[in-house]
């Protein structure tokens, strides 16, 4: 007799399974209608920019859509005005 195939969802490895915790977007918390590009303390404290500046995607910051796509043009902006480097070393 054929053994019985399971579509199993578990990792056997002996890691637990863990569920991710649902991120509220940091922005909505503090209802910003937009998000300044000159306010420089704000992109880089929280948690938007890498140490690299690099822009954090979604999935880590857990900014909404909307936040996220304000906060992408207020860093571009800020980069354009030499306000935060476009990479450092
Ligand atoms: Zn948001």
């Amino acid at each position: 007799m054929a053994e019985k195939r399971e579509f199993n969802n578990n990792r056997n490895d002996g890691r637990p399974n863990r569920r991710p915790r649902k991120k509220v977007c940091a922005f909505c918390a503090e209802k910003a209608a937009f998000i300044d590009y000159k306010d420089i303390a704000r992109l880089k404290s929280g948690k938007c920019l890498t140490e690299r500046y690099k822009i954090l995607p979604r999935r880590i910051t857990g900014c909404c859509a909307f936040h996220q796509r304000a906060l992408t043009t207020a860093v571009k902006r800020a980069r354009h005005l030499a306000l935060i480097p476009y990479a450092s070393d």
